[in-house]
């Protein structure tokens, strides 16, 4: 069966790393139809739309989408795409490899942040002059649809799973978080520690190994999947996918780094490592396990972009891993 992947590669060192992995999932056996499109400040600039109607269709059309970066358009861009696959569970692994210099070299996390409501629903007023409010946004259905997904994840991965919340403050909507995720650990028969947010963020710096899969609200999500970058040295290592019950997207946590792109030394394994989320999402794990090796071997051995203190190109790093896939 072929699968049909729409690739976004948008802008910026998007152009360079996206092609990248494309041709990593092209040296592998199996059957893929790419469908490129277009999105971000580069097709507005031609057409006056950062987000044609065209490449909506082909995202939502796909069997799952590769995307890169955009620019200043990059709200306009994104938050539509994530919708368009219907991703609800943002997943973000944080991983520390040998031969790459790390805070916390033992760190092996995966964050699996809900990605549709929380503080993010975007509900805010300016309800009097200098006086405005938000609106935290935390429903049932939600909270028990990411706590599914996160113990489904954590099976597959034979994991511990913490729950991060702060129910002692806001005991209505992240009460209700944390019950839907006790209900659903109850259902499975599954164990599961609970931390609140704060004191996770303490604990993830000092002892990030005591740690698997952290399932989070949303705000929460963001916030300690970017300290658990920090952790493991460099944006150029960490994929992530955004994944709805029949479509996702996947895409590199890094953005477009204008003060690099178009030399052709962006690292390629933040999106490689995205393409390896990508197979094993459609079930080629073999293929994923084979990405997955071959950026390790390539991380420990080299050659490395200069962002891990190396001076290889992407193309260099690319055609290494190329190698290596066995
Ligand atoms: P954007 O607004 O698109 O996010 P940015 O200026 O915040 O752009 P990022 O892409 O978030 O840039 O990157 C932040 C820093 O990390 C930049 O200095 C960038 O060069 C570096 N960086 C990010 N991704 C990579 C990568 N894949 N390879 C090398 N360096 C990277
Ligand atoms: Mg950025």
């Amino acid at each position: 069966m072929t699968d049909r992947i729409a690739v976004v590669p948008g802008d910026g060192i998007g152009r360079e790393v996206v092609p990248a992995a494309v041709e990593v999932l092209s040296a592998l056996p199996v059957d893929i139809e790419f469908v490129e499109a277009e999105a971000g400040d580069r097709v507005r600039d031609e057409t006056g739309e950062a987000l044609p109607e065209g490449t909506v269709e082909v995202v939502s059309g796909a069997d799952a989408t590769l995307f890169g970066a955009a620019g200043e358009t990059a709200a306009d861009v994104i938050l539509p795409l994530r919708a368009a696959v219907g991703g609800y569970a943002n997943v973000r692994p944080a991983r520390a490899y040998p031969g790459v210099d790390a805070l916390k070299p033992e760190t092996d996390l995966v964050f699996v942040r809900e990605n549709t409501e929380g503080v993010y629903a975007g509900i805010e007023s300016e309800i009097a002059p200098g006086v405005t409010t938000l609106t935290r946004v935390v429903t049932e259905e939600a909270s028990r649809r990411i706590a599914e997904f996160g113990f489904d994840y954590t099976e597959a991965r034979g994991d511990d799973v913490t729950v991060a919340h702060k129910a002692n403050v806001m005991r209505t909507t992240d009460g209700q978080f944390l019950d839907a995720v006790r209900a659903v650990a109850d259902e499975r028969g599954a164990a599961h520690e609970e931390a609140l947010m704060d004191a996770l963020a303490m604990h993830l710096v000092l002892r990030p190994e005591e740690y698997g899969v952290v399932i989070c609200p949303n705000l929460a999500g963001d916030v300690l999947s970017d300290l658990a970058a920090g952790l493991v040295g460099g944006l150029g290592l960490l994929p992530s996918a955004n994944v709805g019950d029949d479509n996702a997207l996947f895409e590199p946590v890094h953005g477009t780094a204008p003060d690099i792109a178009g030399e052709g030394i962006a690292n390629p394994v933040a999106t490689i490592l995205s393409a390896a989320m990508l197979l094993e999402h459609l079930g080629h794990d073999e293929e994923g396990a084979r990405v997955r090796s071959a950026v390790e071997a390539v991380l420990e051995d080299g050659p490395r972009t200069p962002d891990l203190g190396g001076s290889a190109t992407t193309e260099d790093v690319t055609d290494a891993i190329v190698g290596r896939l066995g």
